[in-house]
């Protein structure tokens, strides 16, 4: 399976924003986008004006980004929302957010999306009971998620339980820490999300 494997923090610097792609790292002063605000590269610091098209392609690679995405599986995503009865932004937000590897996120069991996907690839998560190891396998509401008993005394697994145990899970979700369990209860509104992104953009731009 195809994946992203250069420095992540260069996509953040890229879009000049956090997408908390590396887990503790970015809670703290040693991220590079508070270090270094700027673009990578020579020109990095240099600023252009944004013209309707940047913007549009700034929100997708955003999008694709923070959720871990590549291009052909993004447009397959858009393709399917469009096809769905309901909003077309609202729908791509829905496909990304019901995959396995971000509901796991969301729910805390991992530090990181990628941290997450790592998790499901390596046949850690069941799914209704089931072990299911692929990271884009889409979880419909009522679906349960459980860590395997295998990795619940794992360091990263504590870490991201521990970080989250103080704070709520998002409101679409449910979490028992204690069970090691959680819940894709329904699908989120596009108003629930704080998305550092504008998903009619994206809709615009793919739809050119
Ligand atoms: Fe992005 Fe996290 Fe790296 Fe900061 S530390 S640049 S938020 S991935």
């Amino acid at each position: 399976m195809a994946r992203y494997t250069d420095p992540v923090c260069k996509l953040c610097r890229r879009e000049g924003k956090k997408l908390f792609l590396k887990g503790e790292k970015c809670y703290s002063p040693k991220c590079p986008v508070e270090k270094r605000p700027y673009a990578p590269g020579q020109h990095g610091k240099d600023r252009l004006k944004m013209t309707q098209y940047a913007r549009q392609l700034r929100s997708k690679q955003t999008m694709k980004r923070t959720y871990g995405v590549l291009e052909r599986q993004f447009r397959r995503y858009f393709a399917e929302a469009v096809k769905t009865k309901g909003v077309t932004g609202t729908m791509l937000i829905r496909k990304v957010e019901s995959r396995l590897d971000n509901v796991v996120f969301r729910l805390g069991f991992a530090i990181s999306r990628s941290h997450a996907r790592q998790l499901v690839n390596h046949g850690h998560i069941l799914v209704n009971g089931r072990r299911i190891d692929i990271p884009s396998y889409e979880l419909r509401p009522g679906d349960e998620i459980e860590l395997h008993e295998k990795i619940r005394s794992n360091t990263d697994v504590k870490k991201a339980i521990e970080s989250r145990t103080s704070g709520s899970v998002s409101p679409w979700l449910e979490v028992n820490y204690d069970l090691f369990k959680g819940k894709f209860v329904r699908m989120p509104d596009r108003e629930e999300l704080e998305l550092p992104l504008d998903v009619q953009d994206i809709v615009e731009l793919y739809s050119k």
